[in-house]
């Protein structure tokens, strides 16, 4: 792995390592699944994105997506600058091996090996012991580092296993190879403050015999705290966070990486902490993945939904002329977007419609600044947003009243 950014980044304790599911997590939820054309331009999407780790399939699920996450490495496999491949592995040799062949092309590959570690996992799934259970973790991941100099390790289901037991396999993980390992809440159970008191407790346990291994958090969102979790992980020492982009994933997704990427900056001074992603790329990233999915962004979602900049209300608008400050905490443009956004609607003050109107050509002033007000109301009450066509129509419909008039 030598020269990977992950060599870099991990010197740096305040570097937070993004690792992308998206094409991984994101990809096996329903209605969210790509061709291989789309898994290729997702790819360089992201990597323009600056994610670190682009986890880019799960080359074991059948000989398609061995074949989609080699095209996905395809041209950058040789880029140094370029983010390291990772593949999903069940704990044993055949997905490994697959993994292998969907990633020998680069050196900068990643093996994830996952087992589950729960009570529920091991009795119900795997009819597996505990002692079972650690002597595969362990074995999987020796066997990984056959192939692999970066091998990451998953204990699925991690919140609700028991801490002890969890923290016994991850050291034996660490033991075995791992330089990566990861805590999924798998289930989306954690609550804030007990996923930090966790990574507390782990971070205890296995640091000082393996000082450089990264601790990663890996939450979903069924309670919708998945972005919530991992900032309390990050907060408890943690250094790389699994997300998707526009928090796709299974059932009611994953983190969602915009929000913990701008809840990191925006908040810098709370979490003294970097990525290397380039935020302003954020809404196009959003959009493709959209648009190859076929799934709108919902338009209140936070950074990235077109509400997300947009002010009607009056008091707000007011706001806004005078200092973006008063109902923003971060610019559009940070993000992708090209500025604020004014929706002229029924909740709108007069300023912003005498502004709006003067950009369209139409200087409202004295009675026809009230009549173009007044006509401006009774048409947002019928027909809620009032776009550039309509209130041009309301400014020469009112212009000719008042010539009538006069
Ligand atoms: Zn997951």
């Amino acid at each position: 792995m030598t020269g990977s950014i992950i060599d870099r980044v991990a010197t740096d304790p305040n570097r937070v390592i993004v690792f992308d599911t998206t094409m991984r997590d994101g990809e096996q939820a329903p209605g969210f699944s790509m061709s291989p054309d789309d898994k290729v331009r997702m790819g360089r999407a992201l990597k323009a994105l600056g994610v670190d780790v682009m986890e880019a399939g799960f080359a074991a699920a059948s000989p398609g997506d061995e074949d989609c996450i080699r095209a996905v490495v395809g041209e950058m496999a040789e880029d140094d600058s370029g983010p390291v491949f990772c593949s999903l592995s069940r704990a044993i040799e055949g997905d490994i091996d697959a993994s292998y062949r969907a990633l020998r092309g680069t050196k900068r590959r990643r093996c994830h090996v996952f087992i589950g570690t729960s009570p529920i996992h091991r009795a119900a799934k795997l009819r597996m012991t505990p002692d079972q259970v650690l002597a595969q973790a362990v074995r999987s991941v020796a066997y990984a580092r056959t192939h692999f100099h970066d091998v990451e390790f998953s204990a699925e289901d991690a919140i609700r296993t028991e801490p002890q037991f969890l923290a016994e396999v991850l050291e034996a993980a660490a033991g075995a190879g791992a330089s990566t390992l990861n805590v999924p809440d798998t289930v989306g159970y954690a609550t804030p403050d007990e996923i930090a008191s966790l990574y507390r407790f782990l971070i205890a346990q296995i640091r000082p015999n393996f000082p450089n291994v990264i601790f990663s958090t890996h939450c979903h969102n069924d309670l919708g705290l998945a972005v919530a979790n991992s900032l309390s992980a990050i907060e408890a020492g943690v250094r790389q966070v699994e997300s998707t982009v526009n928090g796709i994933g299974e059932r009611a997704g994953n983190a969602a990486l915009e929000e913990v990427v701008m809840a990191l900056r925006v908040r810098a001074e709370r979490y003294g902490v970097t990525t290397g992603i380039d935020t302003t790329k954020l809404l196009e990233t959003s959009r493709m993945l959209s648009e190859v999915t076929h799934s709108p962004i919902v338009r209140n979602k936070a950074i990235v939904g077109i509400n997300a900049f947009a002010h009607e209300a009056g008091i707000h608008q007011h706001g806004m002329y005078a200092d973006a400050r008063t109902y923003e905490i971060m610019r559009p443009e940070d993000v992708g977007f090209s500025g604020s956004f004014f929706v002229l609607g029924k909740h709108s003050g007069r300023t912003a419609v005498q502004k709006r109107a003067e950009v369209l050509g139409y200087p409202l002033i004295g009675d026809h600044l009230n009549d173009a007000f007044a006509a401006f109301k009774t048409r947002a009450d019928e027909i809620g947003e009032i776009d550039d066509a309509e209130l041009i129509a309301i400014c020469t419909a009112t212009q000719r009243d008042a010539h009538v008039a006069a």
